[in-house]
């Protein structure tokens, strides 16, 4: 069983907290995704769990132990990085079978678990090389081959998707995801790109300047943000975040009024709503404005609007067709909004 549990962690640096008590319990075979801008902690967290970094406070447990004085090596966890670690000298065999040999796994072993994590990555065809011939994708499969070929409880990964070009990330990561099913390895992915963490994970952590924001399934982050943080984080675009003032259930901002929020909240809030939640309709509606900018994005359209110093998106049918100035009336039903406290970000129905 690989469950991994960190306990109010901290990690400081003289005055500077780069990790706040960090709580969370990951289960076993879970693949857990940190998602957060750059410096909001996530490789911190993930180096204190492999024990490339020591905590200044808390406990991190692997399973039944606790670890904070283990050395990385007897913590059971292999690492795949953003730039690959491979040994150029060494052929691709040779890298996958590197971590069999520091191990001392029995060398009457070692052909057929290099084979099988060749074959897992697809790299049968490549075993002679050396890196410098191989393409960046290949690398990334050399990593990952050497990542699995010894059977960690536990992966990390570091943005290993970030040093390749956009088409070779989509397939590279359902490999990962495919890879991760089979194996049925706990995995802890850092990311800063949300698409990836959406598309990944099990759960996602959204950290911001060492925080925890939220943790959920990709789903309750997406559909419920915890915070103005997360929901202009997730999506894209995201979501959709307008001032205005409440009262008596009618929210009104700069070019927008909606009536019949469920909710007793007075006076500033940040009311959020989705792109595709809401519509573009001939009149009427919860929006009258000018159209600041269209994007066509092949399976839809993208009507934009300035509401003040705010920019709102509107997603709406691959046919439909406006020229910018033109003003037109949107659809934005209490239903689908979110309200947020003005001052502290924080959700509030
Ligand atoms: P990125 O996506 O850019 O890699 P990250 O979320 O992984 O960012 P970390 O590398 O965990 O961020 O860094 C968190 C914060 O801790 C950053 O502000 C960073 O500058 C700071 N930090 C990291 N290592 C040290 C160190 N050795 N000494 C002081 N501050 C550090």
């Amino acid at each position: 069983m690989a469950e991994i549990r960190l306990k109010n962690v901290s990690k400081r640096w003289h005055n500077f907290v780069g990790v706040d008590n960090f709580n969370l319990d990951i289960a076993d075979q879970e693949f857990l995704v940190l998602l957060g801008p750059s410096g909001c902690g996530k490789t911190t967290t993930m180096r204190m769990i492999a024990g490339l970094e020591d905590i200044s406070e808390g406990e991190i447990w692997l399973g039944d132990r606790m670890v904070n004085r283990l050395e990385p090596k007897d913590r059971d966890i292999s690492m795949v990085f953003q730039s690959y670690g491979l040994y150029p000298n060494m052929t691709v065999y040779e890298n996958i079978r590197f971590p069999l040999r520091v191990r001392k796994v029995p060398k009457a072993l070692h052909h057929e678990k290099v084979m099988q994590a060749a074959r897992m990555v697809e790299l049968t065809d490549f075993l002679e090389r050396r890196p410098a011939a191989l393409s960046g994708g290949q690398r990334q499969r050399v990593a990952l081959g050497r990542a699995i070929v010894r059977q960690p409880s536990v992966f990390l990964m570091d943005e290993p998707l970030s040093n390749l070009d956009a088409k070779l990330r989509v397939s590279t990561r359902a490999q990962i995801k495919n890879l991760q099913h089979t194996l049925k390895v706990t995995t802890i992915y850092v990311t800063h790109d949300q698409i990836e963490a959406m598309t990944l994970a099990d759960r996602v952590v959204v950290m911001n300047k060492g925080v925890i924001q939220q943790v959920g399934t990709p789903t309750e982050i997406y559909d419920n943000p915890a915070n103005t943080f997360v929901a202009s984080f997730i999506g894209s675009p995201a979501m959709n975040l307008v001032s205005g003032d409440i009262e008596n259930g009618t929210f009104r901002g700069p070019g927008i009024t909606i009536p019949g929020l469920q909710t007793d909240v007075k006076g500033s809030v940040t009311l959020g709503f989705r792109a595709e939640d809401a519509s573009l309709i001939s009149e009427g509606g919860e929006l009258g404005a000018a159209i600041y900018s269209m994007e066509l994005l092949g399976e839809a359209t993208m009507a934009s609007f300035r509401l003040g110093d705010q920019l709102v998106s509107i997603k709406s049918g691959k046919e439909y067709r406006a020229e910018i100035g033109d003003v037109v009336h949107a659809a934005i039903p209490a239903s689908i909004c979110h309200l947020f406290d003005a001052r502290t970000g924080v959700r509030i129905a």
